[in-house]
């Protein structure tokens, strides 16, 4: 580094936007891609995260596809034992919460019959695969989408 001289005139504030690339203007973008850990992107990403959904509804949906809603096969590592609230089934799981539960099922049966008529499962991975899986008609993945994480959101 050259010493600093007067006749060399005023210091510069720049701000890194990449690999050797700097900048008088600052970017959170740019900042935001440089320090952040990148993961590969997850299957169920566009069933969770769509410009239209709602932020309370998406991020509930977010912890019910991963498993860390606080279910009672989770809870009893805490000591906690809690039964499905909405049938009386002793054993609380995601998968029988969504949509396991008769209860839980009617609900969403009634709500999705439009997209799936009499093919509406219960089962969990099979739900999700459907609500991934991507359709012709746009509104209409994007309304199911809605419908499921309303559904989850609700039922949770
Ligand atoms: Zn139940």
């Amino acid at each position: 580094m050259p010493v600093p001289d007067e006749d060399m005139g005023d210091d510069l504030v720049l701000w890194k936007r990449g690999k050797d690339e700097f900048q008088d203007s600052f970017s959170t973008a740019s900042t935001w891609e440089q320090i952040r850990h990148k993961k590969p992107k997850v299957d169920w990403s566009e069933a969770v995260w769509f410009t239209q959904s709602t932020p309370r509804y998406a991020f509930i949906t977010w912890l019910a596809v991963q498993n860390r809603l606080s279910t009672g096969d989770r809870m009893r590592s805490c000591g906690i034992t809690q039964g499905c609230g909405l049938c009386g089934e002793r054993d609380e799981t995601r998968d029988h919460l969504f949509f396991g539960c008769p209860y839980s099922f009617t609900v969403w049966k009634g709500l999705v019959r439009g997209f799936f008529g009499r093919g509406t499962n219960p089962d969990w991975s099979i739900t999700l695969n459907a609500i991934k899986r991507k359709r012709a008609n746009r509104l209409g993945s994007i309304l199911l989408k809605m419908i499921f994480q309303t559904v989850t959101y609700h039922i949770w």
